[in-house]
């Protein structure tokens, strides 16, 4: 029995969703310790195809708790309404846990996040406009509101008078906006916060007692190590990290209870929103891979937005897995390279200046650096119905070898297609 943090160990949407359900199998627990409606988890098992945004991805199975963590940013919205299309959907109710210390998103946390988008044009940070960052801001700046203040009228009054009054200022005089009143925020809050109420507890010391007799939990990580605020593609960033050393804090656990930290890394790589991504394509080469990956093709879960493609980055992944301290490695969508007679990957960054690197740089860095190819031979052939490593082709192991040492960790599973069967174990 373990408490595994399951991440990213690249820019997100490497498949964490897919894995996570997975492995839930065996789970007791599946906890969101960061994040919120921003990122989505594609999951598709018998009941169909979904894209979980706000519940954790352990929702399918009736035996797993499924707990909403301090550390995430809880929309309440779209938890009812995930929860609404989970029923609708012949998806039996699932047991969800809502942390009383969590922080919930307030519809002006949105409305910020578009305008100051609006604001920064051409040198915006390809938001997901779902609040994240002003409710971060809110968070760290002490002005945000916990769910256990939803059911305090009094004291969510004040809390939300103190965090909506310099909003209204930045309203009327930056924006040129109306000011939002107070006692509109708080009529959909209250109203939220009755149908929330059956699922608020005190997560943490339910953990800690799940932690202490042994029960295995699982730690859902969203988006990758990439856009972690402090090690990843600041400022083209999320406001929460994505590392598992957050995990423990976020989820409301000790840290030395994590004894897994599974990476996800995908075959290829890509990549939604702005910033530097050096083994970025483009033109019809990028369309094709685009039109190829993941089980409908590359677009955002969220958004909608076409991703940006790229062929397998070292450089980046290895970074990603260090910064994860990654103990083992999930290799996804390999399937999806099957179509190409030979594989290009990126070893190395050539800097400005003509430096060559295969250290991961800071942002400053990064800016205009190109990417160092390899090439490893396609096995041209569908794997997607494969289930041992063994009937492999020899390519396609050759690849996933080849892979392993470039990034340092041991890539214990293969995912080769987005249905659980779909997942072969490596030797
Ligand atoms: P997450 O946020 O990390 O869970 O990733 P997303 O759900 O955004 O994106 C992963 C996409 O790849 C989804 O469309 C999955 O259904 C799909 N997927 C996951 N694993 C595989 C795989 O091994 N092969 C293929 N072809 N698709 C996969």
């Amino acid at each position: 029995m373990t408490v595994t943090a399951i991440v990213g160990a690249n820019w997100g949407d490497e498949g964490k969703g897919k894995m996570t359900d997975v492995l839930a199998a065996e789970a007791a627990c599946v906890v969101r310790f960061q994040g919120g409606s921003n990122a989505g988890h594609t999951i598709m098992n018998d009941f169909g195809k979904f894209s979980l945004h706000m519940l954790p991805s352990g929702v399918f199975y009736p035996s797993v708790k499924n707990v909403i963590g301090p550390g995430a940013a809880l929309d309440v919205k779209a938890l009812l309404t995930e929860w609404n299309e989970l029923a609708e959907r012949g998806v039996p109710a699932p047991e969800l846990y809502v942390s009383e210390r969590a922080q919930v998103v307030l519809p002006i946390h949105r409305l910020l996040d578009e305008l100051e988008e609006e604001r920064l044009g051409e040198r915006g940070f390809g938001s997901t406009k779902r609040g994240i960052a002003p409710f971060y801001a809110d968070k760290y700046a002490k002005l945000g509101i916990q769910v256990a203040d939803l059911f305090d009228a009094k004291r969510l009054k004040l809390r939300l008078e103190q965090c909506l009054a310099p909003k209204n200022v930045l309203l009327q005089h930056l924006y040129e906006r109306p000011p939002v009143r107070i006692e509109e925020i708080m009529e959909q809050l209250q109203s939220e916060a009755k149908l929330l109420r059956p699922y608020v507890s005190d997560t943490t010391f339910m953990l800690q007692e799940a932690a202490g007799k042994g029960e295995s939990i699982l730690l859902e990580g969203q988006l990758g190590a990439l856009r972690d605020p402090d090690h990843g593609i600041y400022p083209f960033s999320t406001s929460s990290s994505t590392l598992a050393g957050f995990a423990s804090i976020g989820a409301g656990i000790p840290a030395s209870s994590i004894t897994k930290v599974v990476a996800v890394v995908k075959a290829y790589s890509s990549c939604a929103g702005a910033g530097p991504f050096v083994s970025e394509i483009d033109g019809a080469e990028a369309d094709e891979l685009r039109r190829r990956g993941g089980d409908a093709g590359e677009y955002g879960v969220t958004t909608g937005r076409p991703r940006r493609m790229g062929w397998f980055d070292a450089v980046a992944t290895r970074y990603g897995c260090r910064m994860q301290g990654a103990t083992e490695t999930v290799l996804t969508n390999l399937d999806v390279l099957g179509y190409l007679d030979e594989i290009p990957v990126c070893v190395g960054y050539e800097l400005k200046g003509g430096i060559r690197t295969d250290r991961f740089p800071v942002t400053a860095k990064l800016e205009g650096a190109k990417p160092i190819w390899k090439s490893m031979p396609g096995w041209r052939s569908d794997i997607s119905r494969i289930s041992s490593y063994e009937a492999l082709p020899e390519q396609a192991k050759r690849y996933i070898r080849f892979v392993e040492t470039e990034i340092g960790i041991r890539i214990a599973t293969v995912s080769v297609g987005p249905r659980r069967e779909q997942t072969i174990n490596c030797p």
